[in-house]
């Protein structure tokens, strides 16, 4: 989940974000509403966290210019405004979610998994595909019984997958949500992620073949790997298109 921060306060924006990122969101900031709504054009976030007293405009005047640019687009606003008619404005104004500072990190994290599981269609947060089990809030993937040790990245590559079963994943979609900006990434570290990935996760199987990105699906049962005995309703995490090719890999 790619959530664009909104926030004049470097060190709040600095503390956030490392607490954000530490709970499997990636997190872009900006300190400007003019540079968030340049953003919001060009990058297409997930969901935004808007303070409202920012420097170059009203917080309230960014919230309905992004509302503008992107009708649906999840925005919670977090703000020292902390009176009654100050967060009815906001959620009047298209905000979705509205919590004053100063807040607690773990009600701002929990309100994000709302937005999260909205935005998904995942009402039960945890995720099941065959055997598999991936549960967000505790970053913990089962395999049945057992649990699997994933690295945070790993973990969020599996996610982005999982939630999207079935559906065809571009490189640049799942670097979007593994990184933020001001992270190097080298050329092949997606690769090297999904190598550890298929080592790590065992008989979660992730299959390079020849196609262009990468998807998640459950396997029918005569395509399971001959390592998995039938029936065991294992799955198959597909990686179609991977090879090296149109996008430069
Ligand atoms: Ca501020």
């Amino acid at each position: 989940m790619h959530i664009l921060l909104i926030e004049d306060n470097a060190a709040l924006a600095q503390g956030l974000k490392v607490a954000l990122t530490k709970q499997g969101f990636t997190v872009n900031h900006v300190a400007s509403g003019q540079h968030g709504l340049e953003t919001v054009k060009t990058a297409a976030p997930d969901m935004v966290v808007l303070d409202l007293g920012l420097p170059d405009m009203d917080g309230l005047q960014v919230l309905q210019r992004l509302r503008k640019l992107q009708a649906h687009m999840p925005i919670l606003i977090l703000t020292a405004r902390d009176q009654v008619e100050d967060k009815v404005k906001g959620l009047e104004s298209g905000a979705d979610d509205y919590l004053p500072k100063p807040f607690d990190m773990a009600e701002l994290t929990a309100r994000l998994r709302v937005i999260e599981r909205r935005l998904t269609g995942v009402s039960d947060s945890r995720i099941t595909i065959g055997r598999v089990t991936l549960h967000p809030q505790h970053h913990l993937v089962k395999l049945g019984e057992e649990n699997l040790e994933l690295s945070r990245r790993e973990f969020m590559l599996l996610k982005t997958l999982m939630e999207n079963a079935g559906k065809v994943q571009t490189r640049s979609t799942l670097e979007s949500r593994l990184y933020s900006w001001d992270e190097e990434v080298a050329s092949n570290t997606l690769e090297v992620h999904i190598h550890n990935l298929r080592k790590n996760s065992g008989r979660i199987l992730l299959k390079p073949c020849a196609a262009s990105a990468i998807q998640c699906r459950k396997a029918p049962p005569h395509d399971l790997d001959p390592r998995i005995p039938r029936g065991s309703g294992a799955v198959r995490l597909h990686l179609a298109q991977f090879r090296r090719g149109a996008e430069g890999l």
